[in-house]
């Protein structure tokens, strides 16, 4: 596929889509810019090269325009983090907005509305993608957590874009993932946690084709330790996927994959702060109580398999780390897996959460900016906008 880096953009009219997905307080204030500096690299580049730069992103799941899933307020701060005005324009496609990009100067930056606010962008509809890049010279697909959803702007779009490439996050978050799996350097160790082992069954089946080493931790152990046949009381656990539970771990063995689960855990009688808990072995678990986190004998035998990996990759926490009594076991990883000898990639917006609460953001080697993208990559799926810009290459690679 194309990279930004690669194409001629100078002075040209550039398309970005990017994901402006931030949080926003009650009174519309943005909480986290975390995903608008992400692109910042992409945007920049641009500017140096005095294209005219648009923008254009959803926000939220509004069912037509809203004005509470307006990205107005994104403009403001994007213009701070820029030091350059950015005009917003209230809405994506139409004739009022074909007015405004014709008169974009070189180095102009303009930020469309919500694409959500018109059904078609869902509908990956092709008259609304022609509609968005009227008058654009070059596509740059930024937008890596919309990456496995085909929509609009992010796939039909490349039907009618001259030029397509993808930006400098969409790029890492590619090279990061090969890196990782597709060509790791082993032992390559996966930790799996978090709450529902539904959504994560089928990238925990296409781990054990790729890792060296699997540690399942959070509720998703839960069903593990089930289906070993110990009970787990009153916790997170399901009942559904019992005999999966079984089949993964003898697959695990069959393949030579070593598969760790905790060995002990904390308990409580409720998910609360002022619960009573204990720790206590995995075949022990009190029928009344609920397992909230892996226990110290756990964290020391994860971080004993952690020892000799090359590469780490993690999604999920290790319990219910947002209530401090039960944090122990996540932020203990986030350190181990920050302090290993590893290329460490990390997904999952509830990981990311606890990375940060821990203050070790800057020792993970990448940090993935699509939970839901990240996870389909794990499940071995090819993402619909890279798929359309890869289509796109070779459709034009002999042009
Ligand atoms: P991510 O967003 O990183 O992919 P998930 O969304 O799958 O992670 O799971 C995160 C959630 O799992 C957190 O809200 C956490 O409280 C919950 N969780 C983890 N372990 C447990 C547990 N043992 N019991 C209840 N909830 C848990
Ligand atoms: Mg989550």
């Amino acid at each position: 596929m194309k990279y930004l880096q690669d194409v001629d953009i100078r002075e040209k009219t550039v398309f970005i889509r990017v994901d402006f997905n931030v949080p926003l307080d009650r009174n519309r204030n943005i909480t986290d810019d975390t995903r608008i500096r992400a692109v910042l690299p992409t945007i920049n580049h641009c500017l140096d090269e005095h294209a005219r730069v648009i923008l254009a992103s959803h926000l939220g799941r509004p069912k037509g325009p809203d004005p509470n899933k307006s990205l107005e307020p994104v403009s403001r701060r994007l213009s701070r983090l820029i030091h350059k005005t950015v005009e917003f324009v209230p809405d994506c496609i139409g004739p009022e907005v074909q007015k405004i990009k014709q008169k974009m100067q070189p180095g102009d930056v303009l930020l469309l509305e919500n694409l959500r606010f018109y059904p078609g962008e869902e509908k990956n509809d092709q008259d609304f993608a022609r509609q968005l890049m009227e008058g654009v010279d070059v596509y740059i697909n930024d937008a890596f957590a919309v990456g496995h959803r085909a929509h609009a702007s992010v796939h039909a779009v490349t039907l009618f874009a001259p030029i397509c490439a993808a930006g400098f996050l969409l790029r890492d978050e590619i090279l990061y993932f090969h890196k990782s799996m597709e060509d790791p350097a082993r032992p390559l160790v996966a930790i799996i946690g978090g709450a529902k082992i539904s959504s994560k069954l089928t990238a925990l089946i296409n781990l054990l084709k790729h890792v060296d080493k699997l540690i399942i931790g959070g509720a998703m152990a839960n069903t593990f330790i089930k289906a070993m046949g110990y009970q787990v009381g009153k916790s997170l656990v399901d009942d559904s996927l019992l005999d999966e539970a079984k089949e993964l771990m003898s697959t695990a063995l069959q393949k030579g994959v070593k598969f760790y689960l905790p060995v002990d855990v904390i308990v409580a009688d409720s998910l609360d702060n002022r619960a009573e808990n204990r720790v206590t072995t995995i075949q022990e678990v009190p029928a009344d109580w609920i397992i909230a986190d892996i226990g110290p004998a756990s964290i020391t035998l994860f971080n004993e398999a952690l020892q000799d990996a090359r590469t780490v990759v993690w999604n999920g926490p290790m319990g219910a780390f947002e209530i401090e009594a039960f944090s122990r076991g996540t932020l203990a990883m986030v350190h181990n897996v920050a302090n290993s000898f590893a290329l460490t990639i990390v997904g999952g917006g509830d990981t990311d959460v606890a990375i940060h609460k821990a203050g070790e953001v800057n020792k993970f080697s990448y940090i993935s900016t699509g939970g839901g993208a990240f996870l389909e990559l794990l499940e071995g799926k090819k993402l619909p906008g890279i798929l359309a810009l890869e289509e796109w290459h070779k459709k034009h690679q002999s042009a």
